[in-house]
């Protein structure tokens, strides 16, 4: 039995009662990576870069919802649209218009989350608290004829106060529900996709319906 069927067998035991999804982060992986988790049960794997997706997606069953969660250029838009079931890492405004056009000009709707930023470290990209409550405000959102909203995405600061990520979590889930109330004709606003391998548990505490694992489930990734 490999380590990977093995992480993936452990997690689906831990998450399934919780009604939690696991989102399997193959990104830096092989194809055989993928191959050896989807053998023990997953379907769902996370990918942040197109060309790697690209060349992966060919090789392995066509089953897998892939789910882009990295920071997506506007150039890279036209030949990821149609390729995933879900974009968790729509960053801001002229993205999401771009992915609405893109799958309007395809004849297909897209799906995505809406990356928030309410961690500390100002290198992770998202939509700051204002700039996302502003769009739901102002109804931006009934604009877009291709693209469902199914959510909101985040991470927690890098660090290892335990009350820093919790806050973190929850001013996350509490965008989420202020999109909603705010909206409140907004529907299938559901997911709440937050959590990596080091803060998992903590981001179910706060009401996560997907965590992103990686680096526990495939090992450490050489960049
Ligand atoms: C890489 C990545 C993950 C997985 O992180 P691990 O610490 O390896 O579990 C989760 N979410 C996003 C957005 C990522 O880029």
């Amino acid at each position: 039995m490999s380590r990977i069927a093995d992480k993936i067998r452990h997690y689906h035991e831990l998450l399934e009662p919780q009604g939690v999804q696991l989102v399997a982060v193959s990104k830096f992986h092989p194809a055989e990576a993928v191959s050896e988790a989807y053998a023990a049960g997953q379907r769902i794997f996370g990918e942040s870069r197109v060309q790697e997706l690209l060349a992966k997606q060919p090789q392995l069953p066509d089953d897998i919802s892939w789910h882009f969660i990295g920071h997506l250029q506007t150039n890279k838009v036209r030949q990821l649209i149609g390729k995933v079931s879900l974009i968790e890492s729509v960053d801001s405004e002229k993205l999401l218009d771009l992915i609405d056009k893109e799958s309007l000009r395809a004849g297909i709707v897209t799906r995505v989350l809406l990356q928030v930023h309410v961690a500390q470290e100002e290198t992770k990209t998202g939509f700051l608290p204002e700039e996302f409550l502003d769009y739901f405000r102002q109804r931006s959102f009934e604009r877009l004829q291709a693209t469902h909203l199914c959510g909101v995405m985040g991470m927690a600061s890098n660090t290892d106060d335990t009350d820093r990520i919790l806050a973190d979590f929850a001013a996350i889930a509490q965008l989420r529900r202020q999109a909603v109330e705010t909206a409140p004709d907004l529907r299938g606003f559901d997911t709440l996709s937050m959590g990596m391998s080091g803060d998992y548990q903590l981001a179910i505490r706060e009401g996560a319906t997907h965590v992103r694992i990686g680096t526990d489930i495939f090992g450490e990734r050489t960049y």
